[in-house]
């Protein structure tokens, strides 16, 4: 039967991109009469966290996917955590030293680098070989008794030639070997790579098809040549088409916001968005633009995905959003999704704290707390006009900060204070006038809640937007 998965790393917001590529593996798989799995990559533990992966089950579960086997429902070919399985990587990776298929490498970081940059001189642009990473025996007995640390790396062929993959979509993909590197397998904590990992994994889990970003194109060869080293059969693999910006440049989140609890907080309903991830690179038989999940896994052809990068466009995704607000929805109904979406009471407490002590009578809170409702806030150069300085100095203060804010991995209170305070300092401005343009930018007045407060409850990826938006 058919199996296919979703293996996201809990690195961060849950990325529409993985609702993307779920959704069209449990479409493949239910279209199939198969299963859908859920696997949580964390091998990378310092990113890695478990909000992160909290995130990820609720805001698929949110949008109305859902897995037959995975980290919070359990399965018969769990653990479903990679963090959970580490002595199993060890064991293959140990297997394949073992019969020549890997090899321990002592190299250190400042070898890796003259014998890239010698490669690089001479012209070789192809990628490290074993051959030419291998020590002396002796040198290598040496190392390893005094306990210098070692990975352990494929063997790849060395010669030119390309590897034949193949492709659902694209039919036979010929890549060459030379751009192969001896992909490290374990590295020096015993932690396993990716490759490594993933490969294990699909294996042991009964993996039949292999729906994934383009990105992973060129990591094909490797995976090949371990299923082949290991000999398993490898799954059927699918590039599906990366999510693009407008300006069709990969979407990433300094140009769009990508992460699902944004587009959560700015009220999409989640069968609009479902249903707006169904229509990237994908359409219905009769053509329709608005299906609900159930239509598009009866319906579903992989063969249907056209490779022509789609446009995940935010506005087009809001009149799609508007024609589920008025047509699917009664106003008993609405009236629901606003209380849930809005005054449910786990909301309203994260927001009393703040608001409570400026109240007066109950009609203060609204005006209080619209920031947080709404999407984009109208301001504009005017907004900023009870601010000191020059608007130039203004844009400059808040386009810093929105790079911090970019490039913040941590998203709490205290780690935005520690970043605006840093860019204050460095700038040499008070923290407070530093400051007063945030709040107008975030929650569009002077006078609100503690800017990083606001931006606490607002999230990253709606705090970005206002920054970007204010100094647009
Ligand atoms: P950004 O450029 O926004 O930082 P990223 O590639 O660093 O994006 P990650 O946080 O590494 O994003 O990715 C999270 C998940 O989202 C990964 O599974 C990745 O494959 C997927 N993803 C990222 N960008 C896209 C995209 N443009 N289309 C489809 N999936 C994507
Ligand atoms: N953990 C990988 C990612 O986050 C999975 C890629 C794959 O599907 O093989 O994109």
């Amino acid at each position: 039967t058919v199996r296919t998965r979703v293996a996201p790393s809990p690195t961060g917001d849950p990325h529409v991109g993985t609702a993307y590529i779920a959704l069209f593996n449990m479409c493949f798989a239910r279209a199939h009469g198969g299963q859908f799995l859920l696997r949580i990559e964390d091998t990378d533990q310092t990113r890695s966290t478990p909000e992160s992966e909290q995130a990820i089950l609720d805001s698929l579960r949110w949008l109305g996917l859902d897995w037959d086997e995975g980290p919070d429902v359990g399965g018969e070919l769990g653990p479903y955590r990679q963090s959970e399985r580490m002595d199993i990587y060890g064991q293959y990776a140990q297997q394949l030293v073992d019969e020549g298929k890997a090899f321990l490498c002592y190299r250190t970081a400042a070898e890796l680098n003259e014998l890239r940059e010698a490669k690089r001189a001479a012209g070789d642009s192809n990628a490290l070989k074993p051959s030419e990473l291998l020590l002396p025996e002796e040198e290598v007995a040496r190392r390893k008794d005094a306990g210098e640390p070692y990975v352990i790396r494929m063997i790849v062929p060395e010669d030119a030639g390309t590897c034949a993959v193949d492709d659902m979509l694209r039919g036979t993909i010929e890549l060459e070997w030379g751009m192969v590197d001896a992909q490290i397998l374990l590295k020096s904590d015993g932690m396993p790579t990716y490759h490594l990992a993933n490969v294990v994994d699909d294996h042991l889990m009964g993996i039949t098809h292999v729906l994934r970003g383009e990105e992973w194109i060129n990591s094909a060869p490797k995976h090949k040549l371990l299923y082949e080293y290991f000999g398993w059969d490898m799954p059927r693999l699918c590039h599906l088409p990366l999510l693009r910006n407008p300006d069709k440049s990969k979407l990433s989140k300094r140009k769009n916001p990508t992460s699902i609890l944004y587009y959560q907080r700015m009220g999409f309903l989640p069968e609009a968005l479902l249903n707006y991830l169904g229509r990237m690179g994908w359409s219905m038989p009769d053509e329709s633009e608005k299906f609900s999940l159930q239509q598009m896994q009866d319906n579903f052809d992989v063969q249907r995905v056209s490779l022509g990068g789609p446009i995940f466009d935010v506005e087009k995704l809001s009149w799609l959003n508007g024609m589920w607000i008025r047509e699917d929805l009664d106003q008993t109904q609405l009236a629901q999704r606003l209380v849930e979406w809005a005054f449910n009471e786990e909301n309203l407490m994260k927001v009393l704290p703040h608001a409570q002590k400026r109240m007066e009578t109950l009609s203060d809170f609204a005006p209080l707390a619209s920031f947080l409702v709404s999407g984009t806030l109208p301001i504009d150069e005017e907004s900023f006009a009870a601010i000191k300085g020059e608007r130039e100095d203004v844009v400059k203060g808040l386009q810093f900060a929105l790079w911090k804010m970019e490039a913040l991995q941590q998203w709490n209170r205290d780690s935005i204070w520690n970043e605006l305070k840093g860019v204050a300092d460095a700038l040499d401005v008070k923290v407070k006038d530093f400051l007063a343009p945030m709040f107008v930018a975030i929650s569009g007045t002077s006078a609100s809640f503690s800017v990083v407060d606001s931006m606490e409850l607002l999230g990253a990826d709606m705090s970005r937007a206002r920054l970007r938006h204010a100094i647009a």
